[in-house]
């Protein structure tokens, strides 16, 4: 099943769904970054909210979720945006990859306490203009709770949130999640509706485990409500990181720094974060980019 995300509005319903599946993305995530099983549910879970919520950008050039907690993955990023070529493009990591804890009660990846109590900080970067900034406390740290109270509390967007993924001893089985809102100007019974379609769907894990695709996750979450204007997009792993930008990253440390690290080895390496492509610099590239600095 390939990764797919699709969105589609009910009208007369006053509702927008928005679907996807995000296997390959999330396998991609845990492979780059070596995660634990919690870890690659918890990143994987908020990479496919962010890809989802890409697919839904007005406007926005991309979406940033940043959470902060206490728990032992001691905070995930993910990032997601529209590509040239109209695909999402989608990156994560964790500050603690390889953090993990045993099954909770109910026997699935115990996301909340491995996120623990905290923020999720999300930004959304535009052409022109100032970011959008929005924070809100983490609700459960379980994320697609957390992702709802965002919507609901920061962009006074009533929604609900499902995301999931499914792993076993090998890896990542498989992932994918969705997202409904209630459409601007609807009234409280879309809001009721909406509810009630969510607590009467089966969980999400349990669709995906059955080989649900993007479209059978829309339909499930619509409820039977007629869907029109669909969005289709494709989904992967990418990242935006380039030499430049960490040269950039880089001369932040000052000339000082930078002379300290070119003089206690001849190479020095720069790793992004989100895919952890390393950046090789020779000493001389060093003292290049010191020059530099000194005639800015
Ligand atoms: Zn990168």
């Amino acid at each position: 099943m390939r990764d797919l995300i699709i969105g589609a509005s009910a009208p007369d319903d006053g509702f927008a769904v928005v679907a996807g599946i995000t296997t390959d993305l999330v396998r991609e995530t845990q492979r780059r970054h070596g995660l634990s099983p919690t870890a690659a549910a918890a990143a994987g879970r908020l990479i496919t909210g962010a890809a989802l919520l890409g697919a839904g950008l007005k406007g926005a050039l991309r979406i940033s979720l940043q959470i902060a907690g206490d728990g032992p993955l001691r905070g995930l990023v993910a990032e997601a945006w529209l590509t040239d070529d109209e695909r999402i493009g989608a990156r994560a990591y964790a500050k603690s990859p390889q953090a993990d804890l045993p099954l909770n009660q109910a026997g699935k990846f115990d996301v909340a306490s491995a996120v623990g109590s905290g923020t999720l900080h999300v930004t959304k970067a535009y052409e022109e203009g100032q970011p959008y900034s929005g924070v809100v406390p983490l609700q459960s740290g379980e994320i697609a709770e957390d992702l709802a109270a965002y919507l609901l509390k920061s962009e006074q967007i009533p929604s609900v949130v499902a995301l999931g993924v499914l792993a076993d001893p090998t890896g990542v089985v498989a992932a994918g999640g969705a997202i409904a809102h209630v459409l601007p100007g609807a009234d409280k019974r879309a809001v009721a509706a909406l509810e009630r379609r969510a607590l009467a769907m089966p969980p999400i894990t349990q669709l995906i485990a059955e080989g649900a695709d993007a479209h059978a996750l829309l339909h499930a979450f619509a409820g039977g409500a007629a869907l029109r204007a669909h969005r289709t997009l494709d989904v992967s792993f990418s990242c935006r990181c380039t030499r430049e930008k960490v040269e950039t990253a880089l001369a932040g440390l000052g000339a000082d720094e930078l002379r300290k690290m070119g003089r206690e080895r001849p190479e020095t390496e720069a790793t992004c974060e989100f895919c952890k492509k390393i950046y090789v610099f020779t000493a001389a590239e060093l003292a290049e980019l010191v020059s530099l600095l000194k005639k800015a």
